[in-house]
């Protein structure tokens, strides 16, 4: 209960315009303000920084170029240039070779085709030089088209792409029988958007059963699978029931959040297991920000120790 009305109170505060310029002029400003401990930092070059300490450590890591609700075609090219450019950075750099992205980034709000077409162009880019490409999930207003677009793009022969199922919507455990069944790679979370009754699982218990069994299902079924939460039973049911079902630590990854469980994510890796950290970056990190804000009030007491600490 308090977990979603935090998610909605959060959500609200992600559209004040007066916050957002407070966060934009103060979160970044120096390499101790409050934001860098989610976000990797405005630019490629500090993200591939980021992704090279990871790998100093054993992890992966899948950058993300941080930008969701774009609403004119002019924005969404410019995001997909920046993209293109993103990929081009990476290989420069020599780093691991892989992205997330949201559709609403590349235009899904301004015209489908559209938007379509611009993750085509980075696809074109990308999947020769051997980049997987992952396609966040966004609202449940998102859930059909951004499935369509990905289950179209693979019947057509993408096969370095994967999509994400949260285990919060009701439909979820039906899609996910159809995204094993073609052989994809799914990211399974807990959904991170504040959503109708109708539609969603309102109780964290309800929420955790359904992870618990879709965890299950990808472990025995799934391609690859991703098991990304920082929930420490779900990371143990993971591992236990791999275990038991002799499923080696190769065939599937966790992936967490940068800056948040490190401890877990140090010990996963001491563990053996592998895993992936998502690294956000760019300016647009506002509504990212708010919505890590939202899954922890204590996140806001560290925030707040942060401006109050801001020379
Ligand atoms: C790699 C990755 C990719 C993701 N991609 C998507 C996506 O495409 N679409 C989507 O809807 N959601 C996505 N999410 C977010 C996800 O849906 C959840 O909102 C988020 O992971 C929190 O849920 P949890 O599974 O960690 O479990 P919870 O039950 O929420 O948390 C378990 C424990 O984790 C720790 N924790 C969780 N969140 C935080 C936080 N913000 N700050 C500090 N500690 C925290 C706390 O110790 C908490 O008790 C992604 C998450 C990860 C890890």
């Amino acid at each position: 209960m308090f977990s979603s009305l935090s998610k909605a109170f959060f959500h609200a505060l992600s559209r004040s315009r007066f916050l957002k310029h407070v966060a934009s002029r103060y979160g970044m400003r120096k390499p101790t303000s409050f934001a860098r401990r989610f976000i990797a930092g405005e630019t490629v070059g500090e993200a591939i920084d980021a992704a090279r300490v990871l790998e100093g450590r054993g992890m992966h890591h899948t950058l993300d170029l941080l930008g969701e609700s774009v609403t004119t075609l002019e924005g969404a090219y410019a995001a997909t240039r920046e993209y293109l450019a993103v990929v081009d950075a990476i290989v420069q750099a020599g780093i691991e070779r892989n992205l997330s992205l949201k559709l609403t980034q590349l235009g899904l709000d301004a015209d489908r085709a559209s938007a379509v077409d611009n993750l085509r162009r980075i696809l074109e880019r990308a999947e020769p030089a051997g980049f997987f490409i992952r396609i966040d999930m966004e609202s449940s207003a998102y859930t059909d088209v951004t499935l369509d677009t990905f289950e179209t793009l693979w019947h057509h022969g993408h096969r370095q792409i994967g999509v994400v199922l949260q285990s919060d919507l009701r439909r979820s455990e039906a899609d996910l029988q159809r995204i094993n069944a073609l052989g994809a790679r799914v990211r399974l979370v807990k959904g991170a958007y504040r959503e109708p009754k109708a539609v969603a699982y309102q109780s964290k218990t309800e929420v955790d059963q359904a992870y618990a069994r879709m965890l299950k299902s990808l472990l025995l079924e799934g391609n690859y699978p991703a098991i990304a939460t920082h929930d420490p039973a779900m990371i143990d049911l993971a591992r236990a029931f791999a275990r038991d079902r002799q499923i080696p630590p190769d065939r599937f990854e966790f992936q967490m959040l940068y800056g948040i469980r490190r401890d877990l994510q140090n010990k996963l890796v001491a563990d053996g297991y592998r895993l992936r950290i998502y690294v956000p970056f760019g300016r647009e990190w506002f509504p990212y920000f708010m919505r890590r804000l939202g899954e922890r009030p204590a996140n806001v007491l560290f925030v707040l120790r942060g401006i109050a600490a801001e020379k």
